[in-house]
């Protein structure tokens, strides 16, 4: 197999296909803090696109609450026990040499999906990406273990017992949100024996051809991430299109310039978790150095977003900032060995990175750049951070204002939230 290189495992990796990248990468920041687990953005999108015969159990947008749920269902732990088993005791990270460009977190030192399943040939043949085909219970259910926490200690009287302290607390859950990660080496699209799957060269954005299509669901057993999906109907896979009508501008109603929109989950949320956005490639395939788009900020220049099991080796587009108040060990099996680092910065943000993180859900076209205005400082609050040790947070009133595509102005926001009087003549309710 071809080696390809992978910035997040900080490595090479082998991989079926040649390198080869878009010139613009779909992308997103979602930020489990603030998800209140609604499901708004879920029914979105299944409004939108997969409404029809034969879609019924299809979700390209799920929300899952962790550690129990999973849509389908234990599809990640069943993932990281074949890996482990691929691999015993040897699937670890390597953190103590980083270097911000090339390997940010260091190295993984174990084996991704492709890896693995170059190591373990089958009966009947070798997967291109190692994993398996969930079975119809699995798909059923998405939204099973909602809300159940784990941890802490039973006391005789059955309350739960244990801190509700931060920096962690004992008794825990937290809501992922999850769509399609429009992975730069996507196992889908490696494990497709009909080379039916591409990624699109403007936008990094992860199609199947219908008309190519078979529905040998390969693709549904080499995602990791489980975000292709069979359809009886129709006898072929599918999975979330990014939207790519409004990424390419065609929503006049959201912008009459043609400037690109952000998905329909983006832009229905109502917590404001997500933050979605197309970053540069540079000619090396490479993230080209742009620290004003507000994505490569949070992901490249501040880490305070990570990629979701970037061991499994597809190098995902869709990076979280961790839930802070969640057990250190398991956040780091899952975004690797930038927890700490992104829930210091994240606990205490800087001024810069504060006026930043309001830009979440704050438009819905597509910001590419971010400008900050300063303001007088309006606060000061103390902070808990991760080590339990408490910090002096400043709170500047600064306005940060978003511009789109085609450097047009279309968002201003201030950190102190308005306050507007109403004028004096009568306003009657409604019902
Ligand atoms: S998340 Fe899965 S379906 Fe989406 S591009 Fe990656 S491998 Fe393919
Ligand atoms: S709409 Fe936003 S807040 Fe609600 S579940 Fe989806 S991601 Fe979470």
């Amino acid at each position: 197999m071809p080696n390809v290189y992978n910035w997040q495992i900080g490595r090479e990796m082998s991989y079926p296909h040649e390198e080869r990248h878009p010139e613009w990468q779909f992308a997103f920041v979602f930020n489990p803090n603030r998800c209140i687990g609604c499901q708004t953005c879920t029914m979105a999108c299944k409004s939108t696109w997969t409404f029809s015969k034969g879609e019924e159990l299809m979700w390209w947008n799920n929300v899952e609450s962790k550690p129990f749920g999973g849509y389908p269902q234990h599809w990640d732990a069943k993932l990281l026990a074949m890996l482990e088993q691929a691999n015993p005791g040897k699937q670890v990270w390597d953190a103590r040499h980083t270097e911000a460009e090339k390997k940010p977190f260091g190295t993984f030192d174990g084996m991704t999906i492709f890896e693995a399943a170059e190591q373990k040939p089958r009966p009947d043949g070798p997967q291109a990406a190692l994993g398996y085909l969930p079975s119809d219970e699995e798909w059923t259910a998405p939204n099973i273990h909602e809300d159940t926490s784990t941890g802490g200690l039973f006391k005789k009287d059955g309350q739960f017992g244990g801190s509700t302290q931060l920096p962690e607390h004992k008794v825990w859950f937290f809501h992922l949100a999850r769509i399609c990660n429009h992975c730069t080496y996507p196992g889908c699209l490696a494990s497709c024996p009909r080379n039916a799957i591409y990624k699109r060269p403007e936008d990094g954005i992860v199609l199947i051809d219908q008309s190519r299509c078979r529905g040998y669901r390969k693709c549904v057993e080499g995602c990791p991430y489980k975000k292709a999906m069979y359809r009886p109907s129709t006898r072929t896979s599918e999975k979330c299109i990014g939207c790519f009508p409004r990424i390419e501008g065609k929503d006049k109603t959201i912008s009459p310039t043609g400037a690109p929109a952000e998905t329909r989950c983006m832009a229905a949320c109502v917590g404001k978790i997500r933050l979605q956005g197309l970053v540069k490639i540079d000619e090396q395939g490479a993230w080209a150095k742009d620290p004003k788009n507000p994505l490569y900020y949070l992901i490249r220049e501040r880490q305070v977003a990570l990629p979701l099991y970037p061991q499994f080796g597809t190098e995902p587009n869709g990076f979280y900032i961790p839930p802070r108040w969640v057990p250190r060990d398991y956040l780091t099996q899952m975004f690797g060995p930038g927890v700490k680092q992104a829930i210091e910065q994240y606990s205490c943000p800087d001024r810069e990175l504060l006026a930043v993180l309001q830009l979440f859900r704050a438009q819905q076209q597509i910001i590419f750049r971010f400008d900050i205005e300063k303001g007088p400082k309006v606060a000061e609050i103390e902070v808990t951070m991760p080590d339990g040790q408490s910090k002096t947070q400043e709170i500047f009133n600064d306005t940060v204002i978003g511009f789109n595509k085609l450097d047009e102005e279309v968002v201003r926001i201030t950190i102190e939230e308005p306050t507007f009087e109403r004028p004096k003549e009568a306003h009657l309710n409604s019902i």
